[in-house]
């Protein structure tokens, strides 16, 4: 399995050249894990709209944890969910006010403690902000696109992610997570996958198995 998963991330690398880090704009790990946090349920070009304007505003994290509830949630309407993540958002600055000095923890064990920050987020914010490397974000792109190419049969993101990482090289954690979104919304997507072009359908196992797809 190790010797097809190479084979997958080479195809698409050469595919997706550019798609070797997070399409968020950030300047700051905690304008990152802000980022992150409204990506979810949204898209990253949305979200960069919204930061575009919200990080000129807040810098710091006592900046989110202490302006009114409301404000930031104006602030963040576009997003999608806005209530949930200002409230998220406030909860996990106050943290980091109250008990890092305002800095994002630069490790898995330290941000998996941040109320609503789990591994697929800590993953993005260390992978990117701090060029640390210890597990794969899994997002739905990579859930559906692991099962498909026969590399999980989990259900679990906690799961899938380790079954991922045993035949995964070290070296492509970061950037497969890119990959597999890359060609997850250009190819491979939920409902039409369009196997019929896709540059990995000769070793895809889930290759034609969609009634749309012509080929066999
Ligand atoms: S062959 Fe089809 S199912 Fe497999 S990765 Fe390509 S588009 Fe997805």
């Amino acid at each position: 399995m190790r010797g097809k998963a190479e084979k997958v991330i080479k195809l698409l690398e050469a595919e997706y050249p550019d798609e070797v880090k997070t399409s968020l704009h950030w300047n700051t790990s905690l304008d990152l894990l802000v980022a992150t946090i409204l990506s979810a349920q949204s898209t990253d070009k949305q979200i960069n709209k919204v930061t575009e304007v919200l990080f000129k505003k807040y810098h710091t994290a006592a900046d989110y944890a202490y302006t009114p509830r409301e404000q930031l949630e104006e602030d963040i309407r576009s997003s999608g969910f806005y209530k949930r993540k200002a409230k998220y958002i406030q909860e996990i600055c106050s943290i980091l006010v109250e008990e890092y000095d305002g800095e994002v923890p630069a490790s898995m064990e330290g941000l998996t403690k941040l109320k609503g920050v789990a591994r697929k987020t800590a993953n993005i914010v260390l992978g990117n902000a701090f060029g640390i490397v210890e597990g794969i974000a899994v997002d739905t792109h990579v859930m559906r696109l692991s099962k498909r190419l026969g590399f999980t049969e989990q259900k679990n993101r906690d799961k899938i992610e380790r079954d991922l990482m045993e035949i995964i090289p070290r070296d492509k954690w970061l950037p497969l997570n890119y990959l597999l979104i890359a060609h997850g919304r250009k190819v491979c997507n939920a409902r039409k996958p369009d196997c019929d072009h896709c540059i990995l359908n000769k070793i895809c196992p889930a290759a034609f198995a969609f009634p749309h797809n012509k080929s066999q």
